[in-house]
C-alpha cells in the first residue's frame, strides 16, 4: 500500500491493491498472498514457532488422519502467545551460566545479564510498550526511575496494588469495573471489599445496555459522575477479554480523577496489542500478564505500572524493593527503590525474565520499521515500538472484518439473534461480531458470537480440523486475534474461509441429525453462496 493512500479507508486501499494484485476478489487467497508480499513486517513471522495442523487437530480426527496417512506438517493458523524461536536459546544460556558459575551468575555472567539486575533487561522495553516514558533512548538518557516493574503474576500484582491503593472509607468504598470482567479480577475486587469488611454492594460493575455488546463510554462517564464520590478505585480491563472492547482510558481516567477516584487498568489484553500512554493519560496504576500478546510463555512473569506521583504510597514490601546499594548489607529498615521497582518483593525468576526478553527483542526490532513506509521496509529511524505493528494490526483486523461481514452466515450485531423472517435464519448457525467496529475502540481481537450459542463448540472443533485455532469463550463466543507480529494476510483469509466451510458443514450435520435428510435445494444455494465468496463476482460490499 502506498504512502499517499494512508488517509483512505481500508476498503478503498484494498480495492486499489486488488487491481495490482491480479486476484479476482478480496476473498481470493491470491490476493492475501499479494498483501503478504507487500507487508514490511512479514519477515517477523519467521521468528516464531507455529503449532502444526496435526497438533491442533481434535484427537479423534488426528487418529483418523494418521491412520489414512493424510497427516501433514503444515503450520496451523494460531492466535496469541506463540513461542519465539530464540526462547530455548536464551533459556539454555542461563542454564549454562548456572552450570558453569553457580551462584556467581548473580554478578559474573557470560552473556552480560547478571541475575542481580536481570529485570533491567526488560523494563525499558516494557516501559515503552505501556507508555511509561517516551522512548527507550529517552529513558536510558534520563536518570528518571521507571514507572514499570517486571514481577510476579497478574492477579498477584492486582492484589499488591489494591493493597496499596484501595483504602476504603465509609464515604468512599466502591470499586467500579466492567460487568463482564475476567473472573480472576472480579474475585480479586470482591476479596478486597470483604477484607475491609464492606458489603458486596461496594462492588459497582458497569454493564452494556440491553441488546448491546459493548459498554458506551458515555454510560461509563455518566456513572462516574453520579457515583464517583463513593468510588475508591475504578479498574477496567483496558481491552476487555470477552468482547475485545478497548475502553477510552484517557477519558475514564480524567473523569475518575475529577471525582477524586484512583483510576487503574488491567492491561492483560492491551499490553503488546494497543499503544498505551499510561503516564500521559495520568493512570494511577496498571498491571498485566505477559503470556498473551507478549509471548513470554505459559505463566510468564507479569508487570506493573505505578505513576510517578505515587512514589511515597504505602505498600507491601520485601527485600527486592529495597535500595540496590544497601540491599545486600541487609539493613533492618526498608528503604524503597525509586519508581515502580520499589513495589517488588522477591528476586524474579531469571528463566521467566529471559523468556519474556526473547519476545521483547523481536518487538524492539519491529520498532525499526515506521508506519506507512512507501519504500518497502527501508529503515529510516526508530519508530514507536507499536507504531508499524499497530498500523498493520488495524489493517489486518479490518481485512478480517471485511471478509467476515461479507459471509452469508454473518448477521449484523443490531439484528442478532436473527429474526425467523430474516434470510440468515435459514442457516443452522449464524454469527455476529460483538467487538466494536471502530478501530480506535479495539485491538486486533474480533469476538464472534454464534447463534444458537451451543453451535459454537461444534464450529470450534471443526475449525481445529481445518488447522485454524481460535479461543473459545463460553457461552457462544470464539475470539480471533490476528496479531501483526506473526499472523499473515493469508492466515486471516484462511480463517475466514474455514469459518464459512465449518458453518456450512454444521448445517449439513444438523439436518442429518434431525433425520430429515438434506434438503438439496437449500444446500445448493448455500454452496453457491460459499463459492461466490471465493469466486469472481464478489467485491467487498458492506
Ligand atoms: C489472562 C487474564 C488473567 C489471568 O490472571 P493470572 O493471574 O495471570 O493467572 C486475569 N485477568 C485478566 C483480565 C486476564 O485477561
Amino acid at each position: 500500500m502506498q504512502k499517499q493512500d494512508k488517509d483512505q479507508p481500508l476498503a478503498v486501499r484494498l480495492a486499489r491493491s486488488l487491481a495490482s494484485s491480479g486476484a479476482t476478489s478480496l476473498n481470493d487467497p491470491k490476493f492475501a498472498s499479494y498483501l503478504d508480499s507487500c507487508d514490511q513486517l512479514a519477515q517477523f513471522r519467521d521468528n516464531f514457532s507455529f503449532p502444526k495442523r496435526r497438533t491442533v487437530w481434535p484427537q479423534e480426527y488426528r487418529a483418523l488422519k494418521e491412520k489414512t496417512g493424510e497427516a501433514d506438517d503444515e503450520d496451523a493458523v494460531a492466535p496469541l502467545g506463540l513461542m519465539p524461536k530464540r526462547t530455548p536459546e536464551l533459556l539454555s544460556e542461563e542454564l549454562n551460566v548456572w552450570a558453569a558459575s553457580g551462584v556467581l551468575g548473580h554478578t559474573d555472567h557470560a552473556y552480560s545479564r547478571p541475575w542481580i539486575k536481570i529485570d533491567e533487561t526488560v523494563t525499558p522495553i516494557l516501559a515503552e510498550m505501556v507508555g511509561a516514558s517516551l522512548s527507550i533512548l529517552a529513558l536510558l538518557r534520563s536518570a528518571k526511575p521507571s514507572e514499570v516493574a517486571c514481577m510476579g503474576s497478574l492477579t498477584g500484582n492486582l492484589h499488591t496494588l489494591f493493597t496499596s491503593f484501595y483504602r476504603p472509607t465509609p464515604q468512599r468504598h466502591k470499586i467500579m469495573y466492567e460487568g463482564k470482567a475476567f473472573p480472576s479480577d472480579a474475585y480479586a475486587f470482591a476479596s478486597h471489599v470483604a477484607l475491609h469488611e464492606y458489603p458486596p454492594s461496594s462492588l459497582l460493575p458497569v454493564f452494556a445496555r440491553e441488546g448491546e455488546f459493548s459498554i458506551r463510554t458515555e454510560d461509563i462517564l455518566r456513572l462516574i459522575e453520579e457515583e464517583g464520590d463513593s468510588v475508591a478505585v475504578i479498574c477496567f480491563g483496558a481491552v476487555q477479554y470477552y468482547n475485545g472492547e478497548w475502553f477510552d482510558m484517557e477519558k475514564i481516567t480524567k473523569a475518575g480523577h475529577a471525582k477524586g477516584c484512583i483510576v487503574a487498568f488491567d492491561c492483560a489484553h492491551a499490553a503488546g496489542n494497543v499503544p498505551l500512554k499510561l503516564h500521559d493519560w495520568g493512570v494511577d496504576f496498571a498491571c498485566w500478564c505477559s503470556y498473551k500478546y507478549l509471548n513470554s510463555g505459559p505463566g510468564g512473569i507479569a508487570g506493573l505500572f505505578v505513576h510517578e506521583r505515587w512514589e511515597e504510597r504505602k505498600r507491601l514490601t520485601g527485600w527486592w524493593g529495597h535500595d540496590k546499594e544497601t540491599r545486600f548489607s541487609m539493613p533492618a529498615t526498608f528503604s524503597p527503590l525509586p519508581g515502580a521497582a520499589g513495589w517488588q518483593f522477591s528476586n524474579p525468576s531469571v528463566l521467566d525474565v529471559v523468556s519474556l526478553l526473547a519476545s521483547l527483542q523481536i518487538f524492539d526490532q519491529a520498532a525499526n520499521y515506521l508506519p506507512r513506509v512507501a519504500s518497502g521496509g527501508q529503515i529510516e529511524s526508530r519508530g514507536h515500538i507499536l507504531g508499524a505493528l499497530r498500523e498493520k494490526s488495524v489493517d489486518l483486523t479490518g481485512y478480517f472484518e471485511l471478509l467476515l461481514t461479507s459471509s452469508p452466515y454473518f448477521v449484523s450485531p443490531d439484528q442478532y439473534p436473527p429474526a425467523a423472517s430474516s434470510p440468515a435464519s435459514k442457516h443452522a448457525s449464524t454469527f455476529t461480531i460483538i467487538t466494536p467496529a471502530e478501530p480506535s475502540r479495539r485491538g486486533c481481537q474480533l469476538s464472534l458470537l454464534f447463534s444458537p450459542g451451543d453451535s459454537m463448540d461444534w464450529i470450534f472443533d471443526s475449525l481445529r480440523e481445518k488447522g485454524v485455532l481460535g479461543d473459545e469463550r463460553r457461552p457462544g463466543v470464539i475470539r480471533f486475534g490476528p496479531t501483526p507480529l506473526y499472523n499473515s494476510w493469508t492466515d486471516v483469509n484462511e480463517a475466514a474461509r474455514a469459518l464459512d466451510e465449518s458453518l456450512k458443514e454444521y448445517g449439513v450435520w444438523k439436518r442429518g441429525l434431525e433425520g430429515q435428510g438434506v434438503e438439496r435445494l437449500q444446500l445448493d444455494e448455500e454452496e453457491a453462496g460459499v463459492r461466490s465468496r471465493t469466486g469472481e463476482d464478489v467485491g467487498f460490499k458492506r
